[in-house]
């Protein structure tokens, strides 16, 4: 098993617990927002966000995808997220909070390697993800928060 390289009171097997935990709950939200139970699944962010930061364990960058920053409500495509593509970038607005999250988009997904985990804050790269473009605008009928 690889080892991150701090070193302290967690241990790998806290940080493994943790990655679990956080797999679970995100399984759990999307399983939630498909049921119709938006609350819920924004319940089980939090939770899974409040892990890692105990744990001090990144999200996956897949997870980081799924969610708002700024307010941690679940992102469901066309009820509390708006895609839309902009001169090569996407372009994710929170339905909730207003706030907009700009991805580059690139040509070519497949990237030789595996990722790096460097601990750099700085220019962090995002990948664009196909499997969430939907090319159609989806247009929902006027709803406030959800229910
Ligand atoms: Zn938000």
């Amino acid at each position: 098993m690889k080892r991150t390289g701090r070193r302290g009171r967690r241990t790998g097997t806290m940080v493994r617990i943790a990655h679990e935990r956080i797999d679970d709950l995100f399984a759990l939200a999307a399983r939630e927002a498909a049921a119709g139970n938006p609350d819920l699944a924004n319940r089980y962010v939090v939770l899974a966000r409040r892990i890692g930061a105990r744990y001090n364990v990144r999200l996956r960058p897949e997870y980081r995808e799924l969610y708002c920053r700024e307010c941690s409500i679940y992102w469901t495509e066309g009820r509390t997220v708006r895609t839309r593509f902009r001169s090569g970038r996407r372009v994710r607005t929170c339905l909730q909070c207003g706030r907009e999250r700009r991805t580059p988009v690139r040509g070519r997904v497949s990237r030789p390697g595996p990722p790096d985990p460097r601990p750099v804050g700085g220019a962090r790269r995002e990948e664009a993800n196909p499997l969430t473009v939907e090319p159609e605008e989806t247009e929902p009928e006027t709803e406030g928060e959800g229910e």
